[in-house]
């Protein structure tokens, strides 16, 4: 393969002599004149008062690296000093340091570094000087300005300072990594640009009316809000703003830190927990679906029965109407009933947003136990409902919360189901209609000030002794057919509404579930 050199297109990057470009220059310049490869950082020339003065052979000095000179700047800062003069930003830099000497002692110098416009390719000369030591605390202040430059050039947050208009001054090397500009390209610029509306059309004002009044809205204080990349690009920034006067000049310094990927992994955390709290439910209407089918038939079957019964009536001699269109009622107020069975499994089972309301706990109870204890009666089980009149409403996804009661009741249902050998302990309960004997207790209550709470208590066997200390654990289960989601989805859900939810054992000498959830006050912020 044909190197650059020997395809003679004139891009060989070998140093060319000097004495060609920029000879007649460096011989006449009254200082020691270096010039520096601005691609490789490597001396590609030095005038004789600049060999003279390093102590160096011309054969010695050219091709080496700069830093093999001055070893206390690396190449990234060279590449830094390099930028602006490239881009034609500034038009010289100054910087001192150590320059090694070939005793093995260093001595100051002072550089002063300048584009020299060669027709060919860019080169940058340096001019060198030297410099006396500056007082302690002349030199302190270099060393701090150093280790300041150092924190900028290596802090893996964005750092951006920008005047009183809102003029970039300037911007990280983590700033040109996370925005994707190089420095050159916003210095200068209105930091608007680095913003997706509409916070671009109020920042102006942001720093107007600060400096007005004092009122303070980002600075000194964090906030999440939207970055702007050059690609178009808008993401999840924290941003921290410090303010600083000097020479009575207000700057603003921004610590800007991209927090898309944790908000984008939030985000995905968020719809798992949807899909399986979702799933969670479908299981949850599957394994009802049997007690169901049979709880349909009925209504179905007595339609059936009172369509034929009032067949027979309009077929009779004389029909008789009026007790058709008595029949034909009872036969249309059991549709409704078989209808509203349905209504309720679907609502349940739809994959709903997760939306937050103010809810009435009561109302959910009702329409959560109605669905789960389809049949329960038939297998046995004598439920009351110990609901406290009025409750304050709680901020809650209505469906969500029924899930949690169906997994709840459901849960107390099998437990008591499973336990035929023993004979099924009742209590005697007060309810609305007298002394009752029960086994399934449903209630609604206030919990101290803040909080209502639901508990359903049953008159099972207990928790098992061999997963009680993981009960609200995922794929933990008893049942033959369980997938040992139910508890630990409840969990989610409950602590999710910033509630809690627990287990304790009651006076049946089975098993209470209980969970809380905050009250909604009208002043909440949401
Ligand atoms: P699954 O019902 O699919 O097993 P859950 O997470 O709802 O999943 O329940 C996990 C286990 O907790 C059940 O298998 C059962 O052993 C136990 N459990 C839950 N509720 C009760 C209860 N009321 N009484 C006794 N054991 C219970």
């Amino acid at each position: 393969m044909a190197t650059a050199r020997d395809s003679g297109d004139g891009e060989a990057r070998e140093p060319e002599p000097i004495a060609g470009q920029l000879g007649g220059f460096l011989e006449r310049a009254s200082l020691p004149c270096l010039v520096i490869d601005p691609e490789a950082f490597s001396i590609a020339g030095a005038n004789g008062r600049a060999l003279a003065w390093l102590g160096a052979p011309r054969d010695g000095i050219e091709g080496q690296p700069v830093t093999a000179l001055f070893p206390n700047i690396t190449e990234p800062v060279w590449r830094r000093l390099a930028r602006p003069l490239l881009s034609g930003l500034r038009p010289s830099v100054r910087i001192q340091t150590e320059q090694l000497q070939e005793d093995a002692g260093s001595r100051l110098v002072e550089i002063e570094l300048e584009l020299f416009d060669d027709p060919d390719r860019p080169l940058l000369l340096a001019r060198l000087s030297g410099a006396t030591r500056q007082t302690a605390s002349a030199e302190a202040l270099g060393q701090s300005e150093a280790l300041l430059r150092s924190i900028i050039d290596t802090a893996p947050d964005a750092i951006i300072t920008i005047d009183a208009s809102g003029t970039i001054e300037s911007f990280s090397p983590a700033a040109e990594k996370i925005f994707g500009y190089a420095a050159e390209e916003v210095i200068g610029r209105d930091v608007s640009m680095l913003m997706p509306t509409p916070h671009k059309v109020r920042h102006g004002g942001y720093i107007e009316r600060y400096l007005k009044t004092g009122e303070k809205h980002v600075i000194g204080i964090g906030r999440e809000t939207t970055g702007l990349r050059k690609n178009g690009e808008r993401f999840a920034i924290e941003l921290a703003v410090g303010e600083l006067i000097q020479g009575g000049r207000h700057f603003f310094t921004g610590f800007i830190r991209d927090i898309g990927d944790r908000v984008a992994a939030e985000r995905r955390a968020t719809e798992l927990q949807r899909e399986i709290t979702h799933v969670a439910r479908l299981s949850a209407v599957g394994e009802m679906s049997t007690t169901i089918a049979h709880e349909l038939n009925q209504p179905l079957a007595a339609i059936a029965n009172y369509s034929l019964a009032a067949k027979n009536q309009l077929a009779g001699q004389p029909p008789d109407i009026a007790k058709a269109v008595g029949f034909m009622e009872e036969a249309g107020e059991q549709s409704r009933r078989a209808g509203e069975i349905i209504r309720r499994l679907r609502s349940f089972a739809r994959h709903g947003e997760t939306e937050r309301r103010p809810v009435d706990i009561n109302d959910i109870v009702r329409e959560a136990a109605q669905l789960s204890l389809i049949g329960a009666s038939a297998a046995g089980v004598r439920t009351a409902f110990e609901l406290a009149e009025p409750l304050p409403s709680v901020l809650a996804d209505g469906i969500q919360i029924q899930q949690v009661v169906v997994n709840l009741v459901r849960n107390a249902l099998d437990a008591m189901v499973s336990d035929e050998k023993l004979s099924r302990r009742e209590i005697d309960f007060e309810t609305a209609y007298g002394t009752q004997p029960t086994n399934l207790r449903v209630a609604a209550a206030l919990h101290g000030e803040d909080y209502v709470a639901v508990a359903v208590h049953d008159s099972g066997p207990g928790i098992d002794q061999s997963i009680a200390d993981k009960l609200f654990e995922p794929f933990v289960t008893t049942k033959q057919s369980g997938l040992g989601i139910g508890l630990s989805v409840c969990k989610s859900i409950v602590e999710a509404h910033d509630g809690r939810l627990w287990v304790e054992t009651n006076d049946m000498g089975g098993t209470t579930f209980y969970f809380t959830l905050p009250i909604h006050r009208e002043d909440d912020r949401w």
